[in-house]
């Protein structure tokens, strides 16, 4: 179970963990990218933070578009409209003036969320991406509503993508050279389902 005050601590963790990790980040894409991602979503969580600080949202749905939004306004390259788009479908799913998320209601938010995500980026489990983490982890979640479990099945998905060839993406376009590498946005990914996972009181 998750209400409102838990889910602005996830994004006040991922937050804090993008402020001491976006330079491991940027590394990540370094090697196979233009070393920003990490900078790129530090910014976008950020302002999602000092949003949080001055107005705080009434229900579920509201906080959901906020940092949809945010994130697409801010974040730019190819995963801010993913990750904004992610947050959005995800809240599209909440009825309006709900203000707790009961563990299946998480799991279909967040099913729906990605859904979105990989209908805006095509890509597919093994094109080395965020979705290489997100869906065993969203995976896990619904069989079995563990979010610990979610988090490491999301780090599973992270160390699996280190031999993939890119298919998505500016990795892409490095083809083999691409093998070895651990992907960016499969890291950020698992840094935001272990946030979920690290205050989790079910
Ligand atoms: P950019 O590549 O524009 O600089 P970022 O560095 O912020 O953007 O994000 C790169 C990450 O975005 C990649 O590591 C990958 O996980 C993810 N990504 C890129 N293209 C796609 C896509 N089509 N579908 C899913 N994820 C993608
Ligand atoms: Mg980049
Ligand atoms: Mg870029």
């Amino acid at each position: 179970m998750k209400d409102l005050a838990a889910l602005e601590n996830w994004l006040r963790c991922i937050e804090a963990r993008l402020a001491q990790e976006k330079d491991d980040l940027n590394a990540l894409d370094a090697a196979i990218g233009d070393a920003d991602h990490g900078s790129n979503l530090f910014r976008g969580f950020h302002k999602v933070w000092e949003k949080l600080e001055a107005t705080p949202p009434a229900d579920l749905p509201a906080l959901f578009k906020l940092v949809g939004m945010t994130l697409i306004g801010t974040v730019g390259g190819a995963s801010g409209p993913l990750y904004g788009t992610f947050f959005l479908e995800a809240g599209k799913t909440l009825p309006a003036g709900s203000q707790t998320l009961d563990d299946a209601g998480l799991a279909a938010a967040l099913a729906a969320g990605l859904a979105g995500l990989q209908r805006l980026g095509k890509a597919e489990k093994g094109d080395k991406t965020m979705v290489d983490a997100l869906l065993p982890a969203i995976d896990t979640l619904q069989s079995n509503a563990d979010l610990q479990k979610a988090a490491e099945a999301a780090r599973q998905g992270l160390a699996a993508t280190i031999p993939l060839i890119a298919r998505k993406g500016r990795a892409s376009y490095l083809g083999e050279r691409s093998r070895g590498h651990a992907d960016p946005g499969a890291a950020s990914a698992s840094l935001i389902l272990e946030c979920l996972a690290g205050d989790d009181t079910s």
